[in-house]
């Protein structure tokens, strides 16, 4: 196949995904003006496991879940962007709550950037991705897997909406099944010791990602933005985390909507 075609095939699968991201019952109820609480508590009645202990650390990347099935406990490039102090205080959280293992996996943007930043010796950046989940189950003492293009849901990003949990329990990967919720990146970290400073990391390079080279000029500044959910445990940290993201994302302007919902978390 020939460049041009390849770039034609590669729009028309983008077309066939964002058409189903738009058809997806999350995005055609907020569309059709209903409040992001009032549908998630709908979907908490109908299906089981959103809200549940994530045992596996993966890829926040919307193609990416742990090939055991088990629940994503989701960050980008499995924590490869956090410096060292944030990196411990998460490995720490993990282990405090029985987090069991963790999954490299193929085509990690996260690891390029890192790659880009400091190749630290490796070939690839996806080696550097390998290493780098390797040595934290070492220190966590947790489970390596590694997870295969093959194994992803596709190659092309599909992500409609980005999900920032604060509750560490949010699984929004159990809504894909019959079309509830669209492709999304999970980011869990709020959850798992981390807090303003991981969201103003993590949350502008996935937005970025899905504007540029995911769903790109699909996305507009009406009805068609890029959604950022924030999933917390109460009204107040709700705002605290509504706040530190509106202005982590400003630069991306109207292309890009903060919205949220809270969920009670039995202790
Ligand atoms: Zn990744």
């Amino acid at each position: 196949m020939n460049r041009i075609e390849n770039e034609a095939t590669v729009e028309q699968r983008k077309n066939d995904l964002w058409e189903k991201a738009q058809k997806s019952e999350l995005i055609e109820r907020l569309k059709a003006g209903e409040s992001l609480q009032d549908i998630m508590d709908s979907f908490l009645s109908q299906v089981k496991n959103v809200f549940t202990k994530l045992k596996r650390i993966a890829c926040s990347d919307g193609r990416v879940f742990p090939v055991n099935g088990d629940a994503k406990l989701g960050i980008a490039g499995e924590g490869i962007l956090l410096d060292e102090d944030a990196l411990t205080c998460f490995i720490n959280e993990c282990i405090r709550q029985g987090v069991e293992g963790v999954d490299s996996h193929d085509d990690c943007g996260a690891a390029g950037a890192a790659f880009k930043e400091d190749a630290k010796g490796e070939a690839t950046a996806d080696d550097l991705g390998k290493t780098f989940a390797k040595k934290l189950s070492d220190r966590a003492a947790i489970d390596y897997g590694h997870i295969a293009l093959k194994d992803m849901t596709g190659e092309i990003h599909n992500e409609r909406v980005l999900c920032l949990d604060g509750t560490g329990m949010f699984n929004p990967g159990a809504l894909l099944e019959g079309n509830k919720m669209p492709g999304h990146f999970l980011c869990s970290g709020c959850g798992f010791g981390l807090g303003a400073e991981y969201i103003k990391k993590e949350v502008p390079i996935l937005t970025g990602i899905a504007l540029g080279h995911g769903f790109e000029g699909r996305f507009d500044e009406k009805d068609n933005k890029f959604i950022i959910i924030i999933s917390a445990k109460d009204n107040e940290q709700l705002a605290e985390m509504t706040e530190v993201t509106e202005k982590a994302v400003e630069k991306y302007g109207d292309r890009v909507e903060v919205k949220g919902f809270v969920h009670n978390i039995e202790a």
